[in-house]
């Protein structure tokens, strides 16, 4: 177990937890039935037994070991991530697992635009919540990756919602 505190699978500027800005005292009174718009991002929040599910079932298919989650039961965010040990496996492997595991490459017009550590890879499962992987490049490429990260996104990783929910 490398702990329960690592932070490292949500780290990188498109996945920082928004700041909210102070709130201001509404000019007028909100009528009793109001409610605040859901967060965009609560489903990775909320589900976090689907999570917990979902990022186990990440570090089988690339046959990796989970090594500690960046959650508890008790403490959420917005991005619920995993450390996974490859094991040894090159970085050029964990990377085709992905890709066999309908893992798609998180680039928008061929930039990874965030998680500059690795490789970044993504895949909406089919209970709705989206995974963004990250295989870290080895300081040699002949060497094999030395991390992989996985962390929930509620809305496509890449897409402009997240993209603007992002924006401190
Ligand atoms: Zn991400």
């Amino acid at each position: 177990m490398t702990g329960l505190t690592t932070t490292t699978a949500s780290a990188g500027f498109l996945c920082v937890i928004p700041q909210k800005p102070s709130p201001t005292p509404p000019a007028q009174p909100l009528p009793p039935n109001y409610r605040p718009p859901k967060d965009l991002e609560d489903p990775c929040i909320s589900r976090i037994g689907a999570v917990t599910n979902d990022l186990r079932k990440i570090a089988q298919m690339v046959h990796g070991r989970l090594t500690g989650y960046d959650f508890t039961s008790q403490k959420r965010h917005a991005f619920p991530g995993a450390d996974i040990n490859p094991r040894g496996q090159s970085f050029g492997q964990a990377i085709s697992r992905l890709g066999k595991n309908g893992f798609e490459s998180s680039t928008v017009l061929g930039i990874q635009w965030s998680h500059l550590e690795g490789a970044g890879y993504q895949k909406k499962f089919s209970d709705g919540l989206w995974y963004h992987v990250i295989v870290a490049f080895p300081t040699d490429p002949r060497r094999p990756t030395p991390q992989i990260t996985a962390h929930c996104h509620a809305t496509n990783p890449t897409g402009l919602a997240h993209f603007l929910d992002s924006i401190p």
